[in-house]
């Protein structure tokens, strides 16, 4: 058998290249990302550090970012990694000029810069739209779920907590004690101060995680008793990070995770929002995420598709108001069984097994076989009989102290209907079938009308083309399945530095010149 023979064998004498900027190739990745980060204004940053003249020189943060992004694009997260990379790896010993940064310096500058970040993240944008001409036709939002840096075995109820924190506080008086008479007698088998010390600084932060959790819990029970009365189960939360919620995993069971949401734009692929929302509230940032990119980047978005549990009826309102496009898949559609040319003329007979129905044990028509007469301002049943308004600017309670305007539109027919057991079995109260017709449901019916066209369906089902594959890289090829810090304002700039990232990558191996 041949073996291959070593190029160059260990006693051989070899010659490397004279400069670490001979090792890099000119077209290597990492010099455009040099050239797109000298192009940063970096005033925001520069004015986060303070001009006293005293300790080492800081490193500019051309460089401190430049590693990190390169990091993540290369699947280094960590920073002891980073460190580690600066002194071995020549092409962050090329990035960085042979600077030796310390791992505890990389892990404040992530966390320190919150609104830094931000500009930086714009920036970059700005900067790959110029070379991507994109005019913001179709931008699509949604939200995933990333495990949150804590146990899942270390999830407690409010009651815990509180027994807890008794404990706490009874073994906290215990070592006070204890450091009383170390005071007064010295006693070689009796704990020295420093040990005590200790357990009074490891009490104390475990106290401190305690109360955050308890917050946390507390708040959550009350959110669900309003929502679910007095049988609701009482909140859980995670004693090592309180701001992330127990949510189902992607991969299957429960743990703390935080939901990250993204803005994409079609055309350039690249992400103009990024954001960290609490528990399921993905619709609480659509309409904050389109302000934002009108305002960074001076182009209002034309058309945007959404999940249906992001299109809350107040976001179709703004959306609507600010002149966005939305495109989304909504329930409440009108039956295509309950649509005739007359109104006024009943459904065939035959047809009323195939109207809608919803409910339980006994169902009833679905509201979708009831068709809205804007003219008439009514509703018609499928027994061709009107449901007109009683009740207008009715107020709705939505939970979480917001309220809605709804109208209550009535039949008055239905105690001689032959229909009436189908269309409402549950039905005990002398009034007639009622349908529920709230503020944004105009808004509800152009999404509709707009879903009924062709390009309507075609933009609502690349939505997921766009969006998921970023999910997919940020997940699949960086390995990005966990948070490495904890806290929402950590998690918050660890998402958007992911972020950033992926934005880099995209001009950085583009080909085109920066
Ligand atoms: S019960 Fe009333 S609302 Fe229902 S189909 Fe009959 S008339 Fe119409």
């Amino acid at each position: 058998m041949r073996w291959a023979s070593a190029p160059s064998p260990r006693h051989q004498l070899v010659l490397f290249p004279t400069s670490l900027d001979e090792s890099i190739p000119a077209n290597h990745p990492l010099r455009q990302l040099d050239v797109l980060l000298d192009s940063i204004d970096w005033t925001s940053w520069e004015n986060n550090y303070s001009n006293e003249h005293c300790g080492q020189p800081a490193i500019h943060p051309k460089f401190m970012s430049g590693c990190i992004l390169y990091g993540l694009l290369k699947g280094i997260r960590s920073s002891r990694k980073l460190e580690d990379a600066c002194c071995n790896r020549i092409d962050f010993m090329w990035f960085v000029e042979n600077r030796k940064i310390d791992h505890a310096t990389f892990a404040k500058f992530r966390q320190q810069h919150g609104d830094a970040i931000k500009d930086l993240f714009r920036q970059v944008n700005q900067a790959a739209l110029k070379l991507r001409q994109s005019g913001f036709i179709e931008l699509a939002t949604d939200g995933t779920k990333i495990r949150a840096n804590a146990s899942r075995q270390k999830i407690y109820t409010e009651e815990f907590f509180s027994s807890r924190l008794d404990e706490l506080d009874r073994k906290f008086s215990e070592a006070m004690k204890e450091l009383e008479e170390t005071d007064v007698i010295e006693n070689p088998e009796l704990a020295t101060k420093e040990e005590i010390y200790r357990k009074l600084n490891s009490i104390n932060r475990e106290k401190q995680l305690c109360q955050n959790a308890l917050k946390k819990a507390e708040e959550l029970s009350q959110k669900r008793k309003r929502k679910a009365g007095a049988f609701a189960k009482p909140g859980k939360t995670s004693l090592t990070d309180s701001d992330s919620q127990l949510m189902p995993n992607k991969e299957g069971g429960f743990a703390p995770n935080y939901t990250p949401a993204v803005t994409v734009d079609k055309e350039s692929g690249l992400i103009l929002y990024a954001d960290i929302v609490e528990g399921h509230a993905e619709a609480d940032c659509v309409v904050p995420a389109m302000k934002e990119i009108t305002a960074n980047y001076c182009k209002k978005p034309v058309n945007v598709s959404m999940d249906s549990h992001v299109a809350s009826g107040e976001n179709l309102l703004q959306l609507e108001k600010d002149g966005i496009n939305t495109f989304t898949k909504l329930r409440n559609q009108t039956s295509e069984i309950a649509k005739r040319p007359d109104l006024s003329e009943p459904v065939k007979k035959e047809d009323w097994d195939k109207l809608p129905k919803a409910g339980g044990k006994r169902p009833q028509l679905h509201r979708s076989a009831f068709i809205y007469d804007e003219k008439n301002d009514c509703y018609w049943c499928p027994a061709g009989k009107q449901l007109k308004p009683e009740k207008k600017n009715a107020k709705a309670w939505m939970g979480s102290n917001k309220s809605k305007s709804i109208a209550l539109y009535i039949c008055k027919s239905c105690s001689e209907c032959e229909f009436k057991d189908t269309c409402m079995p549950r039905k005990k109260t002398k009034r007639g079938r009622t349908i529920t017709r709230d503020e944004y449901e105009n808004c509800r019916e152009k999404v509709l009308q707009r879903m009924d066209t062709q390009e309507g369906k075609e933009i609502y089902k690349r939505r997921m083309h766009i969006v998921e594959t970023i999910f997919g890289y940020l997940k699949g090829v960086l390995g990005i399945r966990q948070f490495l810090y904890r806290g929402m304002e950590k998690v918050k700039n660890e998402w958007s530095w992911m972020c950033l990232a992926y934005n880099v990558r995209k001009i950085i191996y583009s080909g085109q010149p920066v």
